[in-house]
């Protein structure tokens, strides 16, 4: 078992779902910077998270999701692209409710005035930026609260993670036409698979394969399953952004920056990859030469 996520469909339903479990991408990104506990399983959920919402989107590029608040905890942030790769991030400060942690709500009760956003930003074509109130007490839930009202697909999600492994579950209920409705045979299928998802237990989530957890959940239902795909830590940072990030600084702050530092060097919070920029290629993004 490492790091994967699992498709399935409930044969002869519009019901979809997706798994995903996380090893040892979440301990290299836990790894990067010294956390507390609850900012720990804050980011395990947040990249389960993204991983299952990444499924769902039918393009290449990446979705994120990001919390900003304005008390101790700044921001958080968790990114998955289509191949699979994740990455995350948080900025806080000390503070005594991040010391313990069985979920999110621990996190999510303490912070001031917090919102949460969901990017979604394909590698061609527009950007989309959703606006998720965190008015629930765990992520798993104010997730659902989202895509219920705003996305109106009817969706269940479970969430789950230690400092160790992090897990996820989501179903979904696919919109249907007419001749679609008419055929569903079978009309307690969604409020019988949202009861049976909801007994799902943290341990279970983060310890047991993807074909245990949908046995023990689904056993009754006809479960199909196509090949899993693999998840890694994963970081989009480049020699190019960071170039681009210096000409959108413009000439006259990067003169400003030589003197006091040269080579520029930019390290990616991510990975911690520095990159160097000397003088003449700093200023010769500018078309600019050493005077
Ligand atoms: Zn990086």
């Amino acid at each position: 078992m490492s790091d994967l996520r699992q498709r399935f469909f409930i044969e002869n339903s519009p019901v979809r779902g997706e798994v995903v479990h996380l090893e040892d991408a979440l301990q290299t990104i836990l790894s990067q910077r010294t956390y507390a506990p609850a900012i720990q399983v804050l980011l395990g959920e947040m990249l389960s998270a993204t991983a299952l919402l990444a499924s769902t989107l039918k393009i290449k590029g990446r979705i994120s999701l990001q919390i900003q608040a304005s008390g101790t905890l700044k921001w958080a942030m968790a990114e998955c692209n289509h191949l699979g790769e994740l990455r995350a991030l948080a900025d806080y400060e000390e503070d005594p409710h991040f010391n313990q942690a069985e979920d999110s709500s621990t996190v999510l009760s303490s912070l001031l005035s917090p919102v949460l956003f969901i990017n979604i930003e394909p590698e061609f074509g527009e950007r989309y930026q959703g606006i998720v109130p965190l008015d629930k007490p765990t992520l798993a839930k104010c997730l659902m609260q989202y895509y219920d009202l705003s996305a109106q697909i009817p969706t269940r999600i479970v969430l789950a993670s230690s400092n160790q492994r992090s897990g996820g579950l989501l179903i979904q209920l696919l919109p249907r036409n007419n001749e679609e409705e008419q055929q569903l045979v079978d009309e307690d299928i969604w409020p019988r698979l949202t009861l049976l998802t909801e007994t799902l237990k943290t341990e279970e989530l983060t310890q047991l394969d993807a074909q245990e957890i949908l046995y023990r959940l689904y056993n009754e239902e006809e479960v199909r399953l196509p090949e899993a795909e693999k998840l890694q830590f994963g970081c989009t940072c480049s020699r190019e952004r960071c170039a681009t990030a210096l000409e959108q600084i413009g000439v006259e702050s990067v003169r400003e920056t030589l003197e006091v530092q040269n080579p520029i060097n930019m390290d990616c919070q991510f990975c911690s990859t520095q990159y160097s920029f000397s003088a003449e290629e700093a200023l010769a993004l500018f078309g600019e030469h050493l005077s």
